[in-house]
């Protein structure tokens, strides 16, 4: 075993190989089933070897892998079609991730800005904000472990705290320069942060009044995660432009940035543009990934699971002081300690359940929204169990 020697250390892997999975299951080399609540954080929404994605998977590399966007890409078109009437978007660029999607956005925020007239657009970030490790992402990113020793950042951001209207109507001078507002309706890396309706809404409002485009990161809230489409439904509003990746190919890399109105047609030939962005095999299978959530009813299943994991764990923790709250929207959930829980994951995995941390202090419940009751019921067990233990451990 070479370990992973010949990897640069970017991660801190738990010690476990998975060699195949099966819908919310995932197997070890040994042949141990281990439930996975994290769905590759956000990923596998459909499972893992779900057989209408491997069918139409197999079928497309029979046919055509890739294309360049010099010619018309027919599987794109169709994608691109499906993605806007399901976002209520006009117009689609594909990409292969989450960090790319949201490098266009900011492209289209900053062409917006140009074609005004202002010379140094500024964009509006959150708190809290997660949006990707592309020198430009990170520096709209709010995380000091991210950024540290990559500096210079890219300028043009203006953070602001996350779900504080007063900080919106208080930008002074610099207000004249800003373009747009990149938010994520739900903040996931920063452990689960919902919006509020209303501050949602007063986004909303000072795009519209101030010509600002209202761009939402969807890409890990969107694709039915929280049970709608993209999470922006379960508030009034309408955003210019989202971004999606992650659970758009199940696994299989594919983003896309989705723009409406005026912002749908700032690009010009040759203004942007990817290698793999759209190719057909790609786009295939994300096209069957959002066939096979509407004919299998997946955004009800993911409504009503995600319900009975947030009662479920309500009411199976309640009694444990660390937390201090339980939180989510569908099967996009966080348990929020008091404390520091480092190192709770491998007493889950010990229970044969794969969980995520997310800065330090939130586990973060992201199952595949093919869940069933006795799935949901086995969570919340092996979970409740793995936190006791984790509590109880000698080195308390
Ligand atoms: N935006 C959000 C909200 C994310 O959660 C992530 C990844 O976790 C990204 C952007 C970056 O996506 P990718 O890792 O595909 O570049």
């Amino acid at each position: 075993m070479i370990e992973n020697a010949y990897l640069m250390g970017t991660y801190t892997p738990q010690p476990m190989y998975f060699s195949s999975g099966k819908g919310c299951w995932l197997k070890s080399e040994e042949g141990d089933d281990y439930l996975d609540a994290i769905s590759g954080i956000a990923v596998t929404n459909l499972g893992h070897a779900n057989d209408a994605l491997n069918a139409a998977l197999v079928a497309q590399t029979h046919k055509l892998w890739h294309v360049s966007n010099t010619v018309h890409i027919k599987e794109q078109q169709l994608l691109g079609e499906k993605l806007c009437q399901l976002a209520n978007m006009d117009k689609a660029f594909f990409c292969n991730s989450g960090a790319e999607a949201n490098e266009t956005a900011l492209k289209l925020a900053r062409l917006h800005g140009h074609k005004k007239g202002i010379n140094n657009p500024l964009v509006i970030v959150m708190s809290g904000a997660f949006h990707g490790r592309t020198l430009a992402m990170l520096s709209a990113t709010d995380s000091p472990n991210a950024r540290n020793g990559f500096g210079p950042l890219v300028e043009g951001f203006l953070e602001l705290p996350f779900n504080d209207i007063n900080a919106l109507n208080n930008l002074g001078e610099r207000k004249k320069d800003v373009v747009a507002i990149l938010i994520e309706p739900i903040q996931g890396e920063s452990g689960v942060k919902i919006a509020s309706p209303n501050y949602l809404k007063a986004l909303s409002n000072m795009c519209s009044d101030n010509d600002w485009l209202l761009m939402l990161d969807e890409i890990q809230s969107g694709i039915g995660r929280t049970g709608k489409w993209f999470s922006y439904q379960h508030y009034n509003i309408k955003p210019d432009i989202i971004t999606v990746a992650k659970a758009l190919g199940n696994g299989f890399p594919i983003g896309a940035c989705l723009a409406s109105g005026k912002a749908a047609t700032l690009f010009t030939p040759g203004s942007h543009g990817s290698t793999f962005g759209g190719n057909p095999l790609a786009c295939n299978v994300a096209l069957e990934v959002l066939n096979t959530i509407e004919k299998d009813n997946i955004l009800s299943n993911a409504k009503s699971q995600g319900h009975n994991l947030l009662n479920q764990l309500k009411s199976a923790l309640k009694n444990i002081p660390q937390i201090r709250e339980i939180r989510g929207i569908g099967l996009l959930v966080g348990i929020e300690f008091q404390q520091n829980i480092d190192g709770i994951q491998s007493y889950a995995m010990s229970n044969n359940l794969v969980i995520n941390v997310t800065r330090h202090k939130t586990i973060r419940i992201l199952p595949a929204l093919i869940m069933t009751n006795e799935e949901t019921e086995l969570l919340v067990s092996k979970l409740k169990k793995s936190i006791i233990e984790y509590f109880s451990r000698e080195d308390q």
